[in-house]
């Protein structure tokens, strides 16, 4: 085993990682693409530059994604020191100028005495590791092959087909009832039924919602399960009725009858605190999105935790091939950070290449390194990509519904949510602590 570290991709996760592992007295060797090669989104040779927005989210304290970035900050992040160091004014949001914010980041990696920065694609995997692999949604085609082969080919895809998941607390449990269909495998599954109007109604409004539209290089190539459900809605009005809002099967157990149509939520998490609209997955915008679930009956209160979406995406299957130190089960000394674990958003990418680098500082050190605990927002992503279900993986970004909580009778959201910042807070100094006395910190 090599006694430096090789990170492929110097983007959000790739240079948060390179930074942990150098100031901790590890030299790192990162390579990175562009200038020699481009992908199809990044306009610059910066090391982590944003792609879209120029949001690392929301910064409200007691938010999940404001925890997340709190405890970055505890362990000195370059991305969220950046961000920090060049926001701009945007409400709760922690927005940044994407120049300054991606150019102090390539100056703080280049100048670094431990970093060397070197500017060439990538197509194979080093044998010698500790390598972690930050390649990102847009991973070059060779480097894909190359991953498919090291991982099998199935377990590598290409496309996010997310459905938006909402807030247990948040259903309707009068209109909403537990059923499986024709009653196999238990009352697992949440159906908020809908009569023939309200149907209607839905379709219409469904129909006439502003969708994003899809960028040039994301090819609209659906697999059939996968449909969107407004391209669904597009073939006819009772397309849907016939496909994922079939009611059969799924008598109301309070009234006995079938309902015209049925729209199903599964369960997110082993908490029951979120779920997740079976088959909706959807280009309509964020706001859109709100108004049309919130037409069906059950859902009208529903908050969000996550909004559906689907882009390309590059990522892989994370609770099926890697372990709770984001290593390769098969190959020890591989590791993956960033959205390609299957994590989504610019800061969850940076966190992932925070604990990627710690485990693999402290396998070159000899030191031991346990995950965050599931009770901070680092350890809550971690637990959901190495323990969600294998079969229907995918992409998420932090929110409440990660979390573990201890038995809390505290009914108001705000309090409740402050109460688990606090406690998340608590426990990442403590797990920082712990790390510092065996692999030191970041100055
Ligand atoms: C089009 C698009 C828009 C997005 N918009 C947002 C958004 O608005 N907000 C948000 O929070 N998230 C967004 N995301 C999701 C995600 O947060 C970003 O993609 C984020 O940059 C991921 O961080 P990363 O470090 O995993 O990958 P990246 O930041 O993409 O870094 C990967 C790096 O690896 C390099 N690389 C790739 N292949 C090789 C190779 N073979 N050899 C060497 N280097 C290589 C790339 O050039 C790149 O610099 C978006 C993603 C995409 C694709």
């Amino acid at each position: 085993m090599n006694d430096f570290l090789t990170i492929i991709g110097a983007g959000l996760a790739g240079s948060e990682a390179a930074w942990q592992a150098a100031e901790r007295g590890i030299p790192v060797v990162l390579h990175e693409m562009r200038s020699v090669s481009r992908t199809a989104a990044h306009k610059t040779n910066n090391c982590a530059e944003l792609v879209c927005s120029n949001s690392l989210g929301n910064n409200l304290p007691h938010s999940a994604p404001f925890i997340l970035k709190e405890e970055l900050r505890k362990f000195n992040s370059i991305v969220i020191s950046s961000g920090d160091n060049n926001s701009v004014p945007a409400g709760s949001a922690l927005a940044v100028d994407r120049d300054l914010f991606a150019k102090e980041i390539t100056e703080k990696i280049s100048s670094h005495p431990l970093i060397t920065l070197k500017r060439e694609e990538i197509v194979e995997i080093p044998e010698e590791g500790p390598v972690i692999i930050a390649t990102g949604p847009l991973t070059s085609p060779k480097l894909s092959e190359e991953i498919s082969r090291l991982i099998g080919q199935e377990y590598l895809y290409f496309y996010d087909a997310l459905s938006p998941i909402v807030d247990a607390n948040s259903i309707d449990y009068d209109i909403a009832f537990f059923a499986s269909r024709y009653g196999k495998g238990g009352a697992d599954y949440l159906n908020c039924p809908m009569d023939e109007k309200q149907y209607y109604d839905f379709i219409r409004e469904l129909n006439a919602a502003e969708k994003v539209p899809m960028a040039t290089f994301e090819k609209p190539v659906y697999f059939e399960g996968c449909m969107p459900i407004e391209v669904l809605a597009e073939r006819g009005p009772k397309t849907l009725a016939f496909g994922p809002l079939k009611p059969v099967g799924l008598p109301d157990p309070r009234t006995g009858k079938i309902a015209f149509a049925v729209v199903q939520l599964r369960k997110e998490n082993k908490e029951s605190s979120a779920y997740n609209l079976v088959g909706f997955q959807t280009k309509l915008t964020y706001p859109e999105q709100k108004r049309i679930v919130r037409l069906i009956p059950g859902l009208e209160q529903a908050e969000f935790f996550r909004f559906g979406a689907i882009h390309r995406n590059t990522f892989i299957n994370t609770p099926e091939i890697l372990n709770n130190e984001l290593e390769l089960k098969t190959r020890p000394g591989v590791y993956f950070a960033g959205q390609i674990t299957g994590v989504e958003g610019y800061v969850e990418s940076a966190s992932m290449g925070l604990l990627a680098s710690l485990s693999a500082v402290a396998k070159i050190m000899g030191k031991n390194y346990s995950p965050p605990p599931r009770d901070t927002a680092l350890g809550a992503l971690i637990n959901y990509l190495t323990t969600s279900s294998k079969k229907n993986f995918q992409p998420m970004n932090i929110n409440f519904g990660l979390f573990w909580v201890k038995e809390m009778k505290i009914r108001d959201k705000k309090e409740r949510n402050q109460k688990i910042a606090l406690n998340a807070l608590e426990q990442i100094k403590k797990w920082r602590e712990g790390l510092k006395d065996s692999i030191g910190s970041a100055a």
